[in-house]
Parts: C-alpha cells; structure tokens; sequence
C-alpha cells in the first residue's frame, strides 16, 4: 500500500474506471500492463495465462501484445485518495490497492443505531457521540476480566482504553418468564472485513443467585458491525436470558487468536434451577400456563440458532 502524497502540482479530474481495468479478467491494472495493436489493454496474470499470444483477445487484431510504458506511467503515478477521507482518513492508494485499503480502512464510519439518529464517524467519534450525546453508561473494559454490569434496559458501552472497537451490552424485555435479554456486539468498521476471516471476539455473559443456588452462562462469539443497518435482530448474536429479580449479570470478553478456529456457541444452563427459581419469583400467570416454553429448551433452540 502507497499513501504517498501525489504531486503538489498534481492534475485532479474525474476518469472513468473502466479504462484502468483488464479487458479480460476486469481487475484493476498494475504495471506491468500489455496492449494490442489498438490499445486493448490487460493485465500481465492474464498476459501470461493466453494461450493464443498472437491475436487480440478483443478485436482478434494480429501482432499480439506489448507492453504499454504510458499507461504504466500514468498508473504509476495515480494516487486514489480514501473514500472515507471525509472521516478522517488521509491515505492515498495505487488504483489497484483501492480495495485492499478500503476492507481495513480505520476510518471506515460506524452508526448511531439510535431511531432517527444520523450520525456516523470513527469508532472514537462514535463512542463519543453515544456517551456524550445519548449519555449511554460506559465501563472500561479489559480483555479477559470478569466485569459485573446492572441489568437495566437499554445499552451499556464497554470500551478499552485505546477506544477502538468497542463492545455494546444491549438489556431488552424478554418474555416470561425470563425478566431480560442481555446481548452483546463489537462495534467495529473492520466488521466486513470480520465476516469473511471470522470473528475477533468471544464473550461470556453470567447470571447467578448464591441464595436460590443456581448460575447460568452463555458463551458466543461477538458479532461485529458498523452498525450500517441499524441494531441487528437479537437472534443474529449470542445472549442470555436473566431471571427477573437478577439485578446484576457478569461480562468477560476475550480476544479471539487468528489461528485458533472459531468455536461454536456453547450454554450451560442449569435449565430445571432456573425455571424453578423464576417460576417462584414471577408474578405473571401466564408463566405457570403449561403452554409456556420449558426455560431449558427455548433457550437452547435460541443460543444455538445464534450462530
Ligand atoms: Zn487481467
Ligand atoms: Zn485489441
Ligand atoms: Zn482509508
Ligand atoms: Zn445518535
């Protein structure tokens, strides 16, 4: 990758991308380029791969392909700026590196997830835009400890010290007779890049009551997103569902290594202790109806369909 300035004196216009791409395989061209007769040009993987080296591949002309210094000149010297330099990014590509930077560009925008909300920006825009401007709680978070969070309905940020990406723990009403759904996602402008090398981050959410003698955990990776379309389904992300009096649930959220392959979404519940203990402390009716989901299998059914 290049982010070299271009020329003081540089020339700004607009070109149509079609003349800098392969007119066979249509990726972006890098020198050394190849042209006919004519100036059909293509790139040097696909120079080398033709079998017929002696006609045009396009307009079928006579005399094969040579390179073409001009063209290579102007690509050469061709600097893209971001397309997120309106976020703050400065770095200029090679046209052939557009896409590589644009996949993990840092200054990719994330989005309010907040109905009617506009905003977008960096991730440290962002978090200051939520805490400050929403005035969501925020905790600092550590890799790999165990924090205790009040179960309150709305969202919680937990974010690092170097800001970026951080992690949103979402409380919504859950049916009876669980009392909330707890949830969890990685705000990250690198979240394309997440979905096709898997995902970055593990979390363990924990309930427990030492009086009724009973815990729960749900263990999941962390979904990332730029939250471009909005707050995801709860059924796209791992959660755990909280006993109604449970005022406080544990976060831990660990870093996922690249080598290791990405486990699957493990529960622990202790399902029979649970329903026992929300049945006795749920006022609902509807709870003791026996059309009510056992506890232990809805929420299996839930946890596993996450991933
Ligand atoms: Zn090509
Ligand atoms: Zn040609
Ligand atoms: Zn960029
Ligand atoms: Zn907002």
């Amino acid at each position: 990758m290049s982010d070299m300035a271009a020329p003081a004196a540089g020339i700004s216009g607009i070109i149509d991308p079609e003349v800098l791409d392969c007119t066979i395989c249509f990726d972006p061209l890098q020198p050394p380029v190849f042209q006919c007769a004519v100036g059909h040009v293509i790139c040097s993987p696909c120079q080398g791969k033709l079998i017929n080296k002696e006609n045009c591949n396009t307009c079928s002309l006579p005399g094969g392909y040579n390179r073409c210094y001009a063209l290579e000149k102007i690509l050469e010297s061709l600097r893209i700026p971001c397309a997120n330099a309106a976020y703050g990014c400065t770095v200029k590509t090679h046209y052939h590196e557009v896409e590589d930077h644009g996949k993990s560009c840092p200054h990719a925008p994330c989005f309010c997830p907040e109905p009617g909300c506009n905003f977008a920006g960096s991730t440290v825009a962002l978090l200051a835009h939520l805490t400050g401007g929403h005035m969501w709680p925020s905790t600092e978070l550590e890799y790999n400890v165990k924090l205790t969070l009040e179960v309150k309905a709305g969202v919680h940020v937990l974010h690092r010290r170097d800001r970026s990406p951080f992690f949103l723990v979402k409380f919504t009403p859950a049916p009876p007779p669980y009392g909330s759904a707890a949830s969890v996602l990685c705000v990250d402008p690198d979240a394309t890049a997440t979905m096709e090398k898997g995902r970055k981050f593990r979390c363990q959410l924990g309930s427990s009551n030492v009086d009724m003698d009973w815990q729960q955990y749900s263990r999941f990776q962390v979904r990332s997103t730029t939250l471009s379309d909005g707050w995801p389904p709860t059924e796209d992300g791992g959660s755990l569902y909280v006993a109604p009096s449970t005022e406080s649930i544990t976060v831990s959220i660990t870093k996922i290594m690249r080598d290791i392959w990405p486990l699957p979404v493990r529960t622990n519940i202790r399902s029979q202790q649970l329903e026992h203990f929300c049945k006795r402390k749920s006022s609902n009716p509807d709870a003791k109806t026996s059309s009510q989901p056992r506890m232990g299998e809805s929420a299996k059914k839930q946890h596993i369909s996450t991933m």
